[in-house]
């Protein structure tokens, strides 16, 4: 008989997970080891687009809370799925603005916030549902084109605009570097970003605290640069369905 994936707990499959978790948590451990304040708290967020339900039971029960997901119409159900879990639910990837009525008020942080149109209407939802919808600002630092993310020079006039909306927090920016092969080659952005949020706190009059970036291949340099939540999917739970 064929075991249905979804509701067969699969030991094997919990202890790789398991092990993976533990290593992925050793490394940000003696990463921020090496850095000037070891005692700054970082979330690692596992990143479970295209990743089965099974899989991210058996990282729950590993004792994982955080989770990211990238695709809105990939997220709901599974979220449905695992609503008796009390995961805390990240919104990493590209949103649009016809969709941020589905999206705010579900999770925890959303990390991509781009555009003024996107705020607005994740804001327009927050306020519906009477609540204060937490946000980090996309930046596109390499300013890349086929990237999202708001361009350097618009970065300062977005983060006014969402602090002025009563049902957005703006808790910190967000990061995807260009894509290197050796991970010391993203360093620059890391801490670009970091000098960017801090100058922005300075500018604005306000604090933030985090700072969204590291992957797979770099998350261990990301934490030297400042990180606070890390997004880790592969290094945790193997290949993606879609690669
Ligand atoms: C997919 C994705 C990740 C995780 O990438 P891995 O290389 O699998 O760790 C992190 N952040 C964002 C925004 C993603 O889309």
């Amino acid at each position: 008989m064929i075991a249905n994936e979804n509701n067969v707990h699969d030991p094997g499959m919990d202890s790789e997970l398991k092990t993976n978790l533990n290593h992925i948590r050793e490394k940000i451990k003696n990463a921020l080891n090496r850095c000037e304040d070891p005692h700054r708290q970082v979330t690692l967020i596992a990143v479970s687009k295209k990743q089965p339900i099974s899989k991210i039971e058996g990282l729950i029960r590993a004792s994982q809370t955080d989770f990211g997901e990238s695709y809105v119409q990939e997220a709901l159900p599974k979220m449905d799925q695992l609503a008796e879990s009390s995961v805390h639910w990240h919104f990493i990837g590209r949103l649009q603005t016809k969709k941020a009525k589905n999206v705010a008020g579900k999770f925890k942080l959303i990390h991509s916030v781009d555009s003024q149109k996107l705020a607005q209407g994740l804001h327009k939802k927050a306020k519906n549902l009477d609540l204060i919808q937490p946000v980090l600002i996309q930046v596109n630092i390499a300013n890349e084109k086929q990237k999202s993310g708001v361009p350097l020079e618009e970065l300062s006039g977005l983060a006014r605009e969402i602090l002025a909306m009563k049902h957005l927090r703006l808790d910190g920016l967000m990061l995807m570097p260009p894509f290197f092969d050796n991970p010391e080659s993203a360093r620059p952005y890391f801490a670009g970003l970091r000098m960017c949020r801090d100058q922005l706190c300075h500018e604005l009059g306000v604090t933030m605290p985090h700072l969204s970036m590291g992957m797979s291949g770099d998350f261990e340099v990301a934490v030297e640069e400042g990180a606070t939540l890390v997004r880790v999917g592969t290094a945790l739970f193997g290949a993606r369905e879609d690669c």
